[in-house]
């Protein structure tokens, strides 16, 4: 009975693991570039994830 709640969570767990690395990254620096107030920055990563998520082979989706 409590094995599938063991099991949702491991899968919530490891959600972010199946994140691509170059999604992970170009979040990072877009997120650290809003903290900053760098817009022109942000924009850049805006753009950049738009163009990576076409030959993403792990979309994140949602978050655009
Ligand atoms: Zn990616």
């Amino acid at each position: 009975m409590s094995s599938s709640n063991r099991k949702a969570a491991s899968a919530a767990a490891t959600r972010t693991d199946q994140q691509c690395e170059e999604c992970a990254r170009l979040h990072a620096e877009r997120r650290r570039a809003a903290v900053h107030l760098d817009w022109s920055q942000v924009t850049d990563c805006v753009v950049l994830l738009r163009r990576h998520a076409e030959l993403c082979p792990r979309p994140t989706g949602g978050e655009a």
